[in-house]
């Protein structure tokens, strides 16, 4: 009798900005992919703040079914990453730094843990440019050898339905991007 083989899904390491952010996305990769969420986020400022999102990120994954994991909150080295473009706006030159500060960190991640795709919720915002991080994101998998999922999950609704999921859910949403810089 002919059975069919099942195969295990392929390993996507998920850099999310967000816990309400992630909802969605994982909904539209949980199909293909084993999600695992990496939540590097050293540009949230301050400390209090990126506790709660952080937490989040975690009540996402336990509510959805995937796993979180929260690196050491280093926001020097994000600082050190964006130094003279404190005064740019929001979605200029030092948001293109932010991105692949966190994108890097996530593909570093990804080889380390032997993950061979990796890709990020930040394109599922309206205000983020998906060309840019697209750009920044295959560049990365060139540099690392590793493949970068260029979805833009911002198409078919998709911050639509992450306000929905994590309203459901009850998530904590920020009411800034993240940085100093954009705090008020
Ligand atoms: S505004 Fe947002 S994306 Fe831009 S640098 Fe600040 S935290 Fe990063």
């Amino acid at each position: 009798m002919d059975q069919k083989k099942e195969y295990p899904k392929p390993k996507v390491l998920l850099h999310i900005c967000c816990g309400p952010d992630s909802t969605a996305v994982y909904e539209r990769l949980e199909s293909q992919y084993k999600v695992i969420g990496y939540f590097h986020n050293p540009n949230i400022y301050p400390k209090k703040e990126y506790g709660k999102r952080a937490l989040a990120a975690l009540e996402a994954g336990n509510t959805l079914g995937f796993h979180v994991v929260i690196p050491e909150y280093n926001p020097e080295e994000w600082l050190k990453a964006v130094k003279g473009l404190e005064k740019e706006p929001e979605g200029g030159k030092r948001c293109e730094k932010c991105f692949r500060h966190n994108l890097e960190a996530t593909a570093q991640k990804a080889l380390e843990l032997g993950i061979s795709f990796f890709t990020t919720t930040l394109t599922i915002s309206p205000h983020k440019s998906s060309d840019t991080i697209f750009k920044i994101g295959r560049g990365l998998s060139e540099e690392y050898g590793i493949v970068f999922l260029d979805i833009d999950f911002k198409k078919k609704d998709g911050f639509k339905r992450s306000v929905k999921m994590s309203k459901h859910v009850g998530l904590y949403r920020q009411k800034y991007c993240g940085c100093e810089y954009s705090k008020d």
